[in-house]
């Protein structure tokens, strides 16, 4: 599964129709031509984005906390594994 929002291939299954890109460390789910997007907050609950616009915005916005060294995702990894 390429990520819709990185294009990256790195990305794994997390629910039937749900995935996980370690890339932008965003989740995302297919449903027939619908796709939705996820930011995993530091409880580990899913917090829809509105659109693939926002999902990106996240995205960008995790990616240079991260390299700030300030995590606001502590419990980003929190999410059930099937
Ligand atoms: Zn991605």
């Amino acid at each position: 599964m390429i990520c819709p929002v990185c294009g990256s291939n790195n990305t794994g299954k997390v629910g039937s129709d749900e995935y996980y890109c370690a890339n932008c460390l965003l989740e995302f789910s297919k449903s027939g031509r619908k796709t939705q997007y996820f930011y995993i907050d530091e409880e580990g609950s899913s917090v829809l984005l509105k659109n693939k616009t926002a999902a990106k915005k996240m995205a960008a916005m995790i990616q240079s906390d991260q390299t700030e060294g300030t995590s606001i995702l502590k419990g980003k990894h929190a999410f059930k594994v099937y």
